[in-house]
């Protein structure tokens, strides 16, 4: 953060905080706004994590989140919107444009109190006074846990907090594995470890705690909902509102599949199409240097980072996957290019 030392000054004395974070929260974004949470509550600062939507139920062991104010939920509108207007600073964490929290966005804007951006996704808006933005950084948990020791706070770190961080980083990783695992996550993750982090549990909660519906759904979309195009080297996954509702699909329960779609030999774009109540949602993947970052922000309203990124489409349903797949020839070629490489690399 380039004015530090001013940040530090606004934090000296208690503050009404409020800390948000991106529409559907995964493990990185509340995982941030948790562990930030318990970090500026050792100060007396007043702090509520609002979230724009709900989020999935394996989320719900991180420390704090039985306050955290569900924007959505009934009667929280209010409530979220008056703790916004209250708010002397707020923190925008694992998103970098207002839109991407909904309505949320516009009382962040109205409001009076000084913003800090926290986050690792491309094209980030100019909103902030305070500012800790690296595209380059796995995941948001390693941008609070570098700022939190730039603060020389290393030591407020507790357990429950380093679960936090930990769970984000793990997450947005891929468990270590995607090409953003970087010698400093490596490091900072040893850090957490020290600081009390417990890896086996974080993951057994995250990964290992879903429903029986999920794991039946996940076959079901694999075996029947999955289309490989090997001309482009290309492969999606299309769920169904009639599909979401035959195996009670609850938030949370399509994370990761579409990864299966990109484990697939030869495959350097997937996408999980999901026809949600709200709209299409797009949920993109690539290897290499093809970047779905920017084909979600071209035909998708959506964004994100190079090699994981998100967006929607206004389209019906059937509509979408057409337009998707008419998208694929104008891609062709950096698809190739980016299969050979992929290959060259084995
Ligand atoms: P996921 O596919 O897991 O929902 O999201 C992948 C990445 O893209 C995440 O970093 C997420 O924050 C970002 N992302 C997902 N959907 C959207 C979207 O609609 N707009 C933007 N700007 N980013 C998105
Ligand atoms: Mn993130």
């Amino acid at each position: 953060m380039q004015n530090l030392e001013q940040f530090q000054a606004l934090l000296s004395t208690p503050k009404r905080v409020v800390i948000t974070t991106h529409h559907k929260p995964d493990a990185d974004a509340l995982g941030s706004s948790l562990g930030l949470a318990g970090y500026l509550k050792q100060y007396n600062h007043q702090v509520t994590v609002i979230t724009p939507t709900d989020y999935p139920t394996f989320l719900n062991w991180m420390e704090g989140n039985n306050e955290v104010v569900v924007f959505t939920n009934t009667g929280m509108e209010t409530k979220a919107a008056e703790l916004v207007a209250d708010a002397d600073i707020i923190f925008c964490l694992d998103f970098s444009s207002l839109d991407r929290i909904n309505q949320l966005g516009e009382l962040v804007r109205a409001s009076s109190a000084k913003k800090v951006l926290i986050d690792h996704h491309r094209n980030p808006e100019d909103f902030a006074q305070f500012v800790e933005w690296d595209v380059e950084a796995a995941a948001t948990a390693q941008l609070i846990y570098r700022l939190l020791c730039a603060m020389g706070d290393r030591e407020k770190i507790t357990p429950a907090i380093a679960d936090c961080l930990y769970a984000g980083i793990m997450t947005d990783t891929g468990s270590f594995r995607h090409s953003n695992t970087s010698k400093e996550v490596h490091l900072v993750v040893a850090e957490l470890i020290d600081l009390g982090a417990n890896v086996n549990r974080v993951s057994q909660l995250i990964y290992d705690n879903g429903s029986l519906d999920r794991l039946r759904f996940m076959g079901y979309a694999l075996s029947e909902r999955l289309e490989v195009l090997p001309q482009y080297s290309t492969a999606y996954i299309a769920i169904s509102a009639e599909d979401l509702m035959r195996f009670q699909i609850k938030t949370g329960d399509t994370e990761g599949l579409v990864n299966y779609a990109l484990s697939i030999e030869g495959v350097c774009f997937a996408a999980l199409i999901t026809e949600r109540e709200d709209g299409v949602k797009l949920s993109l993947r690539s290897v290499g240097d093809f970047s779905v970052s920017d084909l979600a922000s071209k035909h998708f309203n959506g964004g994100g980072h190079k090699n994981a990124a998100g967006g929607r489409s206004d389209k019906s349903f059937t509509e979408t996957l057409a337009y998707f797949e008419s998208l694929l020839p104008q891609y062709q070629s950096l698809l190739d290019t980016t299969n050979q490489l992929q290959n060259a690399h084995v």
